[in-house]
């Protein structure tokens, strides 16, 4: 397979190439940020330790230089000290919940001022970036129940990013 954005070869089960990947993967991060205007804001960034979390925790030192509020925690917390809270979702996690909020409406749904910097980004692009940069992690990311998103992403590539997608126009 070569890569979609340069034609050079691209990681196995990946889109891209190395160096397209962490460039998509930042512009991505870039562009969720300008969403937002997160200049001097108190930003909590929640980091489990997983390797989304990592990653997550990772973009925001090297993207997020327009505000030094910003702390870390393992855990949400329902903190009304803070802004914007970042949680390390990816678009297979977002794909996910929205499946299971259209099945089951009783489900929670997010709390309002989250950051996702990932949520375009899949989870094994996001598992490539970690070992590009060598990004360490203590927990490998649970992944998401194989199921019924998997079945549907084999047969049409993209459904994730376009569950993920059409879940941020909704409003639900
Ligand atoms: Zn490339």
């Amino acid at each position: 397979m070569s890569c979609v954005v340069c034609e050079k070869k691209a990681i196995e089960h990946i889109d891209f190439c190395r160096s397209c990947l962490m460039k998509t993967i930042e512009k991505r991060t870039r562009k969720e940020i300008s969403k937002n205007s997160v200049r001097n804001a108190k930003i909590l960034v929640v980091n489990d330790g997983n390797c989304n979390g990592e990653v997550n925790a990772y973009l925001i030192k090297k993207i997020v230089t327009i505000t030094d509020k910003i702390n870390y925690a393992k855990k949400m917390r329902n903190n009304k000290d803070y802004d914007f809270i970042s949680v390390s979702d990816t678009a297979d996690d977002e794909a996910n919940r929205f499946l299971e909020f259209m099945l089951n409406s009783s489900k929670e749904k997010s709390p309002k001022k989250i950051i996702k910097l990932l949520k375009k980004s899949l989870s094994s692009e996001v598992f490539a970036y970690a070992e590009i940069k060598r990004i360490k992690y203590s927990k490998k990311t649970k992944s998401s129940e194989i199921s019924l998103l998997d079945k549907l992403e084999e047969q049409y590539k993209g459904s994730k990013q376009g569950l993920s997608k059409a879940s941020e126009k909704l409003e639900w």
